[in-house]
């Protein structure tokens, strides 16, 4: 299990200044990869981010609303096959 950032994330960051584990990276380039996103190896689940995110973006992966259960695929495919921890800030 892990927790996924959704299409609601507006890169407001403050997700990243709570977990625990540094597993949340911003997608660069902003084009291609919108939203940040959490690494689903890294992630431990402890919830931290959910209550530091105003936008409502990050779920527990099993419970992403319908309308955002696209946006799972991305969280996986960033650190998968995407830039991940490498993205930078360019
Ligand atoms: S998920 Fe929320 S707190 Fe994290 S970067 Fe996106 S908007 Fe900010
Ligand atoms: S649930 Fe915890 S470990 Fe996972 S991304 Fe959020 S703060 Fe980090």
């Amino acid at each position: 299990m892990t927790h996924i950032i959704t299409g609601l994330c507006m890169r407001y960051a403050g997700c990243v200044e709570v977990c625990p584990v540094d597993c949340i990276a911003p997608g660069y380039p902003i084009d291609e990869w919108p939203y940040y996103y959490i690494d689903p190896d890294a992630c431990i689940d402890c919830g931290a981010c959910v209550p530091a995110c105003p936008y409502n973006a990050i779920w527990p992966e099993a419970e992403v609303p319908d309308f955002l259960k696209g946006d799972i695929q991305g969280n996986y495919d960033f650190f998968a096959n995407g830039p991940g921890y490498d993205a930078g800030s360019g």
